[in-house]
């Protein structure tokens, strides 16, 4: 994978100031706002960044948090890192390609994988099959 690398002024000119502030300065997107959350077809959710794959919907469930959630990731799509903005550390993950912050995953996810990758709907793109 070839990784994307541009300066602050190049991702404001391809993005939304919303988009912006999720995928480069790790904002959160209000609960229940992504029109994604009521997304059930068979497609894959690409990065809205830069469109790497990141999700298939096979893997999408509704976690009742407000946020598209998913149990995994299409493998090598994501990066993780600690993000100790809270008092608690969570785990936030970005686009592996363009680093574009997606969320922050949880191990309350359902079974097999007990993952929840809690993504803010504004950091991707749906592409049905
Ligand atoms: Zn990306």
């Amino acid at each position: 994978m070839d990784k994307i690398d541009r300066s602050n002024s190049q991702w404001k000119a391809l993005l939304t100031p919303a988009q912006y502030e999720v995928l480069r300065e790790e904002g959160t997107e209000r609960p229940h706002s992504s029109p994604l959350n009521q997304e059930k077809r068979k497609g894959t959710f690409v990065c809205a960044g830069c469109g790497q794959p990141l999700f298939k919907s096979e893997t999408k469930y509704d976690s009742r948090t407000g946020w598209p959630s998913f149990c995994a990731s299409i493998p090598g799509a994501v990066e993780t890192k600690v993000d100790r903005k809270l008092l608690i550390a969570r785990t936030e993950y970005h686009c592996a390609r363009c680093g574009g912050h997606q969320g922050h995953v949880f191990a309350d996810g359902p079974a097999p994988t007990g993952q929840r990758f809690c993504n803010n709907g504004i950091a991707l793109r749906f592409e049905p099959d």
